[in-house]
């Protein structure tokens, strides 16, 4: 593996993640966003690309550096990577054609349906005219969610549509972009599935989690989650099903929701290390960013890489988001977590905005309980426990 570069379309946590990994591989990692992006902060060692993410030239200057482009985010320019794949003959994963696939969420629905994989129920808004949103308003009832196609991240594309009365503030706020519309899901609970898929193209799952948004941003993952074994295993298997319809390497985060009987629908996938796996640096064998370190450059992936450390681990991963009042208030939970035997914190290098994802922490415990009682204190819910 030495001697290999990996070439990252993207510099925030997630490619500041994937560095880390990288480097413990004597894989070196070059890096293509704006300047001191988080990645680029803690990987000088070689000369990284001051440029978009999506503007071809650039993604040509760091491909002639690279042995294998990969991406952080979805929202890249799938035509300049097909281009430079093609005129300089580099390997790129996730591939361009799955990229493409799945960063217009209606065409993965889309996509998705065709694979027999169950989604939530979903229509096209053909023109953003209060008319068209009433009569699907209609059809599906009210509340739905409205949702931009395109460049959606954090809850930021989405809209609940209440009632007739909220369509032209749904408009407004959604003014301009391809949008579709989404029936109104009652889940129980939101699930995560990690997959790896290697170039051979087997597919591996870690745990299934539960994760919990707060204002449609993840605030709490619980690994694994806490529910039947056997649903566990069903949404495992439906993640890897819906994973196994992408063809290209890779690691995808498969998102869920569990609703009253049961069932399992897919929310959306990202082709990408996701928050949802951040428990894995700590909790797992093989962490998701050295997953997808190993499955881009070919590198062995043998069987249970992706199980947790011990079978009895529990792990809790919470989100640090900048403080609504930018008082930098989130690095008072940080310091307690560093107070916290078996706790973890990663910070990522940003200057602080309201709700922006700043670092995470994870906890670590053979208990379930003991995890929460640990992360209570963290978050300042409790003054003291035995921990
Ligand atoms: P991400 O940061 O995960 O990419 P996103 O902007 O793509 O987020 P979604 O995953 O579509 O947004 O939705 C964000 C959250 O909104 C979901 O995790 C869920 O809590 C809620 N949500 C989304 N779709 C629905 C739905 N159809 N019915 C009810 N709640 C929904
Ligand atoms: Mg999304
Ligand atoms: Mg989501």
């Amino acid at each position: 593996m030495d001697g290999k570069t990996i070439g990252i379309l993207g510099g925030g946590q997630l490619g500041r993640m994937l560095v880390e990994a990288a480097h413990r591989l004597n894989i070196k990692t070059i890096i293509l966003d704006a300047p001191n992006s988080p990645a680029k902060q803690i990987n000088a060692l070689d000369s990284h690309i001051d440029g978009s993410f999506t503007d071809l030239d650039s993604i040509t200057k760091l491909a002639k550096k690279c042995d294998v482009l990969t991406v952080e985010i979805e929202h890249v320019d799938v035509e300049a990577l097909k281009t430079v794949s093609s005129q300089l003959n580099i390997p790129i994963y996730p591939l361009p054609e799955t990229i493409k696939l799945i960063q217009d969420k209606f065409l993965q629905k889309k996509h998705l349906i065709s694979h027999e994989v169950p989604v939530v129920e979903s229509y096209s808004v053909e023109e953003n005219t209060k008319e068209n949103l009433l009569q699907i308003g209609d059809k599906i009832g009210f509340p739905f969610m409205l949702k931009s196609r395109t460049l959606a991240y954090d809850g930021r594309g989405n809209f609940v549509v209440k009632s007739q009365e909220s369509i032209d503030e749904a408009l407004k706020f959604l003014s301009n972009r391809p949008l579709y519309a989404e029936k109104w899901c009652p889940f129980t609970k939101e699930l995560a599935v990690m997959v790896v898929r290697s170039i051979e193209g087997e597919v591996f799952s870690y745990p299934t989690v539960e994760t919990i948004h707060q204002n449609n941003i993840c605030h709490l993952v619980f690994a694994p989650a806490q529910i039947n074994p056997s649903l566990s295993e069903k949404a495992s298997i439906m993640a890897k099903n819906a994973v196994k319809s992408f063809p290209g390497c890779g690691i995808f985060g498969v998102e869920m929701f569990l609703l009253p009987n049961n069932e399992l629908l897919i929310n959306e996938i990202a082709p990408r290390p996701h928050n949802s796996g951040h428990y894995t640096i700590d909790a797992c064998v093989t962490s998701q960013f050295e997953a997808h370190v190993r499955a881009v450059v070919g590198l062995p992936l043998p069987k249970n890489f992706t199980s947790l450390s011990t079978p009895s681990t529990n792990a809790i991963m919470l989100n640090v988001l900048g403080d609504v009042k930018e008082t930098n208030k989130e690095l008072e939970m940080c310091r307690k977590a560093l107070e916290t035997p078996n706790a973890s914190v990663y910070l990522y290098g940003k200057s602080s905005k309201p709700s922006r994802k700043m670092g995470h922490i994870n906890i670590i415990s053979s208990s379930m309980d003991v995890a929460e009682a640990k992360l209570n204190y963290i978050m300042g819910e409790t003054s003291g426990v035995s921990l």
